[in-house]
């Protein structure tokens, strides 16, 4: 069997004296989609936060491509990458946020990096790439955000309610680039959300969470 991207064994997050969160063992396979389902203050945002290496779990351990791990590896930065609900974008250029975390010093190559990953979003490079973070509707902004990230092509990609604002086209728009990496790049993806039609429809496996826990993987 390949070695999981990432592994939870006994994690546990607890904040302010509470546990919020308890998960025995989880992994997240290449290739894998995984819903992540549960009400509000289930633990939803906490577990994809350990798994983006974010915030690290008050106990357990984390590893990344087999090697243990407590913070975020250098390694991991371009690779595990989480898209939130409302994105934080520098208050710069469309074309400065999509190429902003590349290693690439070739210009034109970043020129046509940003140009597919917009496109891989819906969003025409001529008219979107010179345009400012204060130009951009909410939805365009969350496209924007997941091009920054798909650019990388990262091997996991976590994203946290990232349609629950938006409007129904860019909805479908970031669900299609998701589902477009995975087949593409293989990247895996990571989806919490409360559209449980849309996740059973895409995921492999939905990790239900309630008060911190896994109750039921379908
Ligand atoms: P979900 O994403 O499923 O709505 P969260 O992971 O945001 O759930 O929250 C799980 C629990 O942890 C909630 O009870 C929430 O109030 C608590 N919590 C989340 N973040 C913090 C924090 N930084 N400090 C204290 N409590 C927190
Ligand atoms: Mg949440």
């Amino acid at each position: 069997m390949k070695t999981p991207i990432i592994s939870l064994h006994n994690v546990r997050q607890i904040f302010s004296g509470r546990q919020v969160l308890s998960i025995d063992k989880l992994d997240i396979n290449h290739d894998d989609i995984i819903g992540l389902a549960g009400p509000n203050g289930s633990g939803k945002s906490t577990l994809l936060r350990i798994l983006a290496f974010l915030d690290a779990p008050s106990s357990g351990t984390l590893s990344f491509m087999g090697a243990k791990t407590s913070t975020k590896p250098g390694a991991v930065h371009r690779q595990v990458t989480l898209l939130v609900q409302e994105p934080y974008l520098l208050k710069r250029t469309v074309h400065a946020n999509v190429a902003y975390g590349l290693k690439v010093r070739k210009k034109s190559d970043i020129t046509t990096k940003v140009h597919n990953a917009l496109i891989e979003v819906g969003l025409d490079p001529e008219s979107f790439s010179s345009r400012h973070w204060f130009e951009l509707s909410g939805g365009e902004a969350q496209r924007v955000a997941l091009a920054a990230r798909l650019v990388l092509k990262p091997k996991v990609l976590l994203m946290d309610e990232p349609t629950a604002s938006l409007d129904a086209k860019s909805a479908t728009l970031i669900r299609q680039a998701a589902l477009k990496a995975r087949t593409n790049n293989g990247t895996s993806l990571v989806v919490a959300s409360h559209d449980l039609d849309w996740l059973g429809k895409v995921s492999d496996r939905i990790i239900h969470l309630e008060h911190g826990s896994i109750v039921e993987t379908s």
